[in-house]
């Protein structure tokens, strides 16, 4: 007989619900708790999963195998080509190794959620009682209401309601205990298990050996890591988050999302260290940089509570209806030009070119670009949206689709359609010296001045076409008439 432990998006021993519920019920019944993590081809194509991420999650796996080793617990893993043959492979494991308790930590995406509920059903007439878990999230979706007890579809009353509820509930901040080591006799029992080497990428999310080492060195992946990065962030950096977050060249936000993405971190874990580093034992109070940044982990809430309670978001859908007769333009060269950060707008090129080496890119600059694909260009926000997906690291469909939402005007919570960044303006507020941008475009290193913003308006013509960076692709003025007239259009109010 087992207990087993299925890891999906919680790639970590520490503070993780599920399998902390695992090993209390595998120590109960006196027998051996077995992990296992299952890899996916089809379910990465269906989620449009990006190399970087597929990498950084099985370097994650790594370090867990290692680490549940040292315990003498299995971390079985394996490769199903077939996203159907998934549920019937993992049963077949569980009749294998006598499981008769099964744990793992819930997903809220749509067909994840149904995946589940299939399984319970079909382990309850095998006799195996399969536990989904909360944990993803600090307050599960569904436990928190506005007043006339709808989910909430605004940030800010959400936010009220979800410090509230933790204050009431204080039990969703406490550390679940790690995992129990097994009785040193399942090293032999399961020795196959024990054998097994985490699967190498699919061939089509597989990196290039120059990629790897890159993200490799910019991401070092595992819990260990996360741990490191969220207490070096609390030392040194939150505390002037609120003041300066907002900056990307002043590399002050904490870099967790690819730990919060892949599960190497608990978002728990983040709050609950966050908290006891301030002077207030509110979570909205004392020192505003901490209480700000928690307030970012909580819009990482706020999103998946979104999903589970409004499903149709994962299927294309717009989260306001209404918004799903705008008429967007279908130009492929200009979506490659904002790909590859040719576009002439300096802010917006440095921000694409730094997906392309680090895969990952700054808040302030993901909300200028997606603003420029959706409002400038007019291009449907669902290629940006899949755009960043299949390049992020951190790759988050609900925090995805809700920062698209946002800044197309679409989704919960968005910017008011007609208020459209003006990128020129963007670059000076917030990249005033211009060092972002002479990071990231090299080719404007030497351009001094207020002219890195805007090198063809403001007298570094010869400069900028001498080092081969491109005009501007359009005029932003127009641009923004033509958006608020399809936006008019689109809602009918013209
Ligand atoms: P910090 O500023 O240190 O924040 C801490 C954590 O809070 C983050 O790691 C993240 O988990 C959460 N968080 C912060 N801001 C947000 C937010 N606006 N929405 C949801 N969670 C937030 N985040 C992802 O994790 N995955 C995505 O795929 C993703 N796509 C986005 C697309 C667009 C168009 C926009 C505007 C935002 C997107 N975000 C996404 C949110 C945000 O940009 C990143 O979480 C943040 O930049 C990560 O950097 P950090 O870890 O240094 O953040």
């Amino acid at each position: 007989e087992s207990v087993v432990h299925w890891f999906k998006r919680d790639l970590r021993m520490f503070d993780n619900r599920g399998l902390s519920q695992a090993s209390e019920k595998a120590k109960e019944a006196g027998v051996p708790l077995i992990c296992m993590f299952v890899v996916s081809p089809q379910d990465y194509q269906a989620h449009l999963t990006s190399k970087a991420r597929v990498d950084f999650d099985l370097r994650t796996l790594e370090v867990l195998r290692a680490d549940l080793g040292e315990l003498d617990i299995p971390l079985y893993t394996t490769t199903i080509d077939k996203r159907k043959d998934v549920p019937s492979h993992i049963l077949q494991k569980f009749q294998e190794w006598g499981a008769k308790h099964v744990f793992c930590n819930i997903e809220y995406e749509v067909d994840e959620l149904r995946r589940e509920t299939k399984l319970i059903d079909t382990c309850l007439q095998q006799g195996v009682d399969f536990s989904p878990v909360h944990d993803d999230v600090v307050v599960a979706p569904g436990s928190i209401s506005s007043g006339t007890g709808k989910q909430y579809s605004v940030y800010s009353p959400f936010f009220k309601s979800w410090v509230k509820h933790v204050h009431e509930h204080p039990h969703l901040l406490v550390e679940s205990p790690a995992p129990s080591a097994n009785p040193e006799a399942a090293r032999k029992k399961f020795k196959a298990l024990f054998d097994c080497e985490i699967p190498s990428a699919p061939a089509n999310k597989s990196l290039s050996a120059e990629d790897r080492e890159r993200l490799a060195s910019f991401w070092p992946a595992g819990e260990h890591e996360a741990r490191d990065r969220l207490d070096r962030f609390l030392a040194e950096k939150i505390k002037s988050y609120q003041a300066v977050r907002n900056l990307p060249a002043a590399n002050s936000t904490s870099l967790l999302s690819p730990h919060l993405s892949a599960g190497s971190l608990a978002a728990r874990t983040a709050v609950r260290l966050a908290q006891q580093a301030n002077s207030s034992k509110r979570l909205d109070g004392g020192s505003a940089g901490i209480t700000t940044w928690i307030s970012e982990v909580a819009w990482r809430d706020f999103y998946k509570h979104v999903m589970a309670h409004w499903p149709y978001i994962c299927m294309g859908k717009a989260f306001k209806y209404e918004y799903s007769n705008i008429e967007w333009e279908y130009d492929d060269e200009a979506f490659r030009r904002w790909t590859e950060g040719t576009t002439g707008f300096p802010i917006v090129d440095a921000a694409m070119r730094q997906v392309k080496t680090m895969a990952w890119m700054h808040n302030r600059c993901r909300m200028i670009v997606a603003c420029f694909l959706a409002k400038d260009l007019m291009l449907d926000w669902r290629m940006g949206e899949k755009y960043f997906m299949e390049n992020l690291i951190d790759g988050d469909f609900a925090s995805n689709n809700g920062g698209w939402g946002f800044s197309a005007s679409t989704g919960v919570d968005p910017q008011p359609y007609f208020r459209i960044f003006n990128p020129l303006l963007q670059s000076e507020k917030f990249d005033e010296s211009g060092e972002y941008i002479r990071k990231w475009v090299p080719e404007l290193k030497g351009i001094e001045g207020k002219a890195i913003h805007d090198p063809y308006g403001r007298g570094a013509q010869k400069q900028a076409e001498k080092a081969g960076y491109p005009k501007p692709m359009l005029d932003h003025k127009k641009c923004r008439e033509r958006a608020l007239e399809r936006y008019k259009v689109g809602l009918g109010r013209s």
